[in-house]
């Protein structure tokens, strides 16, 4: 009899506790969509299931929309038909993908051109953006070509806005545009402003390299790990994020082939046509919003170390790791990040 009271003592008590604890999460809730060519995953913390559900939902929903809009693989975007447009004549582009344009020609003047959103003839010449990907460099003199029609541009060959608002002008066949290293980050920047409108005030984004934190993971840091760029299953660096930070990385090991032992990789040099050898395999940003994180580690990146660190100076609150071609490594003062990977 006594024994009985107990059990059931023991169920009333475990149900009572069912109850409280059924809206507490001991872990955060995680969902993936394959968006802009990548896995991109979403943990939320710290709201009830519904409410999570919903705003990872329109999060996700809201990077698709962007993608629509600013894919140059997507025959049907508003950058594939400005890129489509005839050259020398203005084109109407809306208000949002005006922004972006904005935010990539600054960041391509402040790095004096090495972060060239008119790239896409080049990046159209190397095909790393087709299935299936490339194994061989484009012909030495399709390159050449494309480098004298940008010889021949005033600047970058873009202009956009001043007398003609909400209008793009494009200027010979040499330009086209190309948002593949910055337009990421603003898809995840947009999604977490979804999440806070939404209710979740703590979550991570990772869009294959763009990352995103909000707040915390039930009062601690959100902990991640930066590969090691030689080593698919190798950590380099491990990181303790908290509130407000983006962290992206731009490396040589995502999209890449070997031909004649010589690496060719997506992230391009405008100077030669060829892929960014400035003696940095990887470089990650940690920037207060993601748009300017994945910017800069694509424009780092094509920069090399002293000249990409000079540049950094132009953005407060961003750091940066570099990793060179030899293994070394190089953070500056201010990066959160702890190197793991020995010397
Ligand atoms: P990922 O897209 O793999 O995260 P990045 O953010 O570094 O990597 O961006 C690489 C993409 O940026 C390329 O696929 C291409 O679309 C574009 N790109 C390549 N070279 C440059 C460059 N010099 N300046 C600006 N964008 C570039
Ligand atoms: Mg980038």
């Amino acid at each position: 009899m006594k024994g009985r009271l107990a059990l059931l003592l023991t169920v009333a008590l475990l149900a009572v506790a069912g109850w409280w604890w059924q809206d507490r999460p001991v872990r955060p809730r995680v969902t993936t969509r394959l968006l802009m060519g990548t896995l991109v995953e979403i943990s939320t913390w710290g709201v009830t299931e519904p409410v999570s559900r919903r705003a990872v939902g329109l999060a996700f929903d809201e990077m698709a929309r962007i993608e629509d809009r600013m894919s140059r693989m997507r025959p049907d975007s508003e950058l594939a038909r400005i890129n489509q447009a005839q050259r020398g004549e203005l084109q109407p582009i809306s208000a949002e993908l005006a922004q972006v344009v904005a935010r990539g020609l600054e960041m391509g003047r402040l790095s004096s051109g090495a972060f060239d959103i008119g790239l896409a003839p080049l990046s159209d010449l190397w095909g790393f953006s087709l299935e299936p990907p490339p194994t061989r460099p484009p012909p030495p003199e399709r390159i050449a070509d494309w480098l004298a029609q940008r010889a021949r541009q005033n600047g970058n060959g873009i202009a956009l806005g001043g007398t003609a608002e909400n209008k793009i002008r494009l200027e010979n066949a040499g330009v086209g545009l190309d948002l593949g290293g910055i337009a990421k980050g603003y898809a995840v920047e947009q999604a977490v402003g979804i999440l806070r409108r939404e209710g979740v005030h703590d979550a991570l984004i990772n869009a294959g390299g763009d990352m995103r934190i909000l707040g915390s993971k039930g009062g601690k840091p959100w902990h991640v790990g930066l590969r090691d760029p030689r080593d698919p299953q190798g950590v380099a660096a491990i990181l303790d994020l908290l509130g407000e930070v983006a962290l992206s990385t731009s490396g040589d090991y995502e999209r890449y082939f070997m031909a004649d032992g010589v690496r060719h990789h997506h992230i391009l040099d405008p100077k030669t046509g060829q892929s960014a050898r400035a003696g940095l395999i990887s470089v990650s940003v940690q920037a207060p919003d993601a748009m300017t994180a994945d910017g800069l580690s694509t424009a780092l990146f094509v920069l090399g170390e002293q000249a990409g660190l000079e540049m950094l100076r132009h953005f407060p609150g961003c750091e940066a790791l570099l990793i060179r071609a030899d293994g070394g490594h190089f953070q500056t003062p201010g990066f959160i990040g702890r190197w793991v990977k020995g010397p």
